[in-house]
């Protein structure tokens, strides 16, 4: 092959493909929105509990994705984010904004009524009383490690009470990789 004839041919691998139908590896709604919890989650600063929350409402529109962190003015480098400390007040605990609270008052919407909630872990007590008073009406969670916890028995007592869905999601990819070099942006139609 010479020159002109390589030049050719790779012009021609270059060229767009047209193609009539519709990708089929693209990521499901369920997917979506818990690899969006996900990704809030990368947020934290808390060094031994990431949690990511995504609010959605009927139309699979997103209204506020969330995060663990310090309140709002609340320095993450004066505040403390160990867990076994001689007094609770030297520890993260009565300081920390779970993710579900963030995303739920983080909201662009006017209310969240009706929405599911996408979460990491199971809800604690004190989010789902925030989570029913909201009005979501499902939640959605990857894991229930501390399902024999009271604080997440009491969560589904909460739940039970007042018909909040909540259901396991397990994921058929164990990983969405980013990678900003994934899409091949010159190989794609003007
Ligand atoms: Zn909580």
């Amino acid at each position: 092959m010479d020159l002109a004839e390589k030049a050719a041919a790779m012009s021609l691998e270059s060229k767009p493909k047209n193609v009539q139908t519709k990708r089929e590896d693209y990521i499901d709604w369920k997917e979506y929105f818990m690899a969006t919890a996900f990704l809030a989650a990368k947020r934290s600063k808390d060094p031994s509990s990431q949690v990511g929350a995504c609010v959605v409402n009927k139309d699979n529109k997103i209204v506020g994705t969330g995060y663990n962190g310090m309140p709002i003015g609340c320095s993450d480098e004066e505040f403390p984010w160990g867990k076994y400390t001689e007094s609770p007040l030297d520890s993260k605990y009565l300081y920390v904004c779970h993710a579900e609270m963030n995303a739920i008052l983080n909201k662009n919407a006017a209310d969240v009524k009706d929405c599911t909630i996408y979460v990491g872990l199971f809800p604690c007590n004190e989010c789902a009383k925030i989570i029913i008073q909201s009005g979501i009406k499902e939640v959605v969670y990857l894991s229930d490690k501390h399902a024999h916890k009271p604080e997440t028995i009491a969560s589904k007592r909460m739940f039970d009470a007042v018909g909040i869905k909540y259901w396991q999601y397990k994921p058929k990819n164990q990983r969405i990789v980013i990678d900003f070099s994934d899409i091949d942006w010159n190989a794609m139609s003007p």
